[in-house]
């Protein structure tokens, strides 16, 4: 019997296990907290805040936005530091199945980990007053898989969020993969060349997750034109991409070519993980455009001592493979550092990361 398969065997053995006790929720389901949500996700259903437009449509009254789900559980800040201090206080005993699982992976080799997917069921809509609670069991964990990010194992709990008299309410799958550094595509890409003993061939930069929703604004990159989604029906611009109109909740969208002008709106300078299809320090801003929409973006030809808030910033484009290019942002006013290159970091993926993603 290989370790694999002891390691197999031991995680098995969690599956169908309580991850760890019940939790309630700090708070019932309340109009405060509906109101701070749906503003900041800029969700202007009126179901969520009117209480005659709910009972028009069929609710008993304003209802939660659904989505809020995990929030009514959430414990606040002061709440999370006190359980870590008294995790870090050494009672093994209190380990929940949940972190032996995490603890065996750990030593398994698979110590980094990332949030890859969340599928949550509602049973009916929360109301004010509902007062959570949720259980969580280990649904599943996975053989070995090579994933693009490495070598791992996917490892999935199913939660079951009750209200004050025990009814069930919601249902959610949340998984992550645990995995073991360096052993994802990008080093698969260099050691080829590396045992031919030859320069190590630059690996291509991460694709974008192409949806039909964002293609336009990759197609638009390849074309060096850098487009915004527009409301056929308001007017309203939108980015990142996605299907509806957060303003007027129409469907139908054409994209229109921004003029490429904008400020930074926000930066930060990459040091680490350091990914071989990227030089560092990589510089990547959050650009607000004239037009209004901000997107990520890398910015070239600056220092990541002299670049600023509120910097003026002109788009320019690299091609960097021919399946690839890219809006990258340059100071206004000095030379576009265009065409193909492959010098410039520049972030990809995460020009168009939907805003909802868990982690
Ligand atoms: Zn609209």
């Amino acid at each position: 019997m290989t370790d694999t398969l002891d390691l197999d065997a031991a995680l098995a053995a969690f599956v169908g296990q309580s991850s760890g006790p019940a939790t309630r929720g700090s708070h019932p389901v309340n109009e405060p907290m509906i109101e701070h949500w749906v503003e900041a996700m800029g969700d202007y259903n009126p179901v969520y805040v009117d209480d005659a437009a709910a009972r028009e449509a069929g609710f008993p009254g304003v209802i939660a936005p659904p989505t809020m789900l995990q929030a009514w559980i959430m414990r606040g800040l002061r709440a999370s530091l006190d359980a870590d201090a008294a995790g870090g206080s050494g009672a093994e005993a209190s380990e929940s199945p949940n972190d032996r699982v995490m603890a065996l992976l750990n030593e398994a080799g698979y110590t980094s980990v990332v949030a890859t997917n969340c599928d949550q069921h509602y049973e009916r809509p929360l109301v004010p007053g509902d007062h959570l609670s949720v259980t969580s069991v280990i649904d599943s964990v996975s053989g070995e898989k090579q994933t693009g990010l490495g070598i791992g194992r996917f490892l999935t709990n199913r939660l079951e969020y009750r209200d004050q008299d025990g009814e069930l309410v919601a249902t959610m799958l949340f998984r992550i993969l645990k995995f073991k550094p360096g052993t994802g595509a990008a080093a698969r890409a260099a050691a080829p060349a590396a045992a031919a003993e030859q320069p190590a061939a630059r690996p291509l930069r991460p694709r974008p997750a192409l949806t039909q929703d964002n293609a336009f604004f990759f197609e638009g990159a390849k074309q060096h034109k850098l487009l915004i989604q527009r409301c056929n029906a308001c007017g309203t611009l939108r980015h990142p991409p996605r299907p509806s109109c957060a303003h007027c909740r129409s469907f139908e969208w054409e994209p229109v070519e921004a003029s490429g002008r904008g400020t930074i709106f926000s930066f930060t300078v990459n040091h680490y993980p350091q990914v071989p299809a990227f030089d560092y320090p990589l510089v990547v801003a959050l650009v607000e455009l004239e037009e209004g929409t901000r997107l990520i973006a890398n910015v070239s030809g600056i220092t990541p001592e002299t670049v600023h808030i509120g910097m003026p910033v002109e788009v320019g484009f690299e091609d960097f493979d021919d399946e690839l290019s890219l809006p990258v942002f340059h100071p206004a006013g000095t030379a576009a550092a265009t065409g193909t290159s492959a010098a410039t970091g520049t972030a990809t993926a995460t020009a168009t990361a939907d805003e909802t993603r868990t982690n």
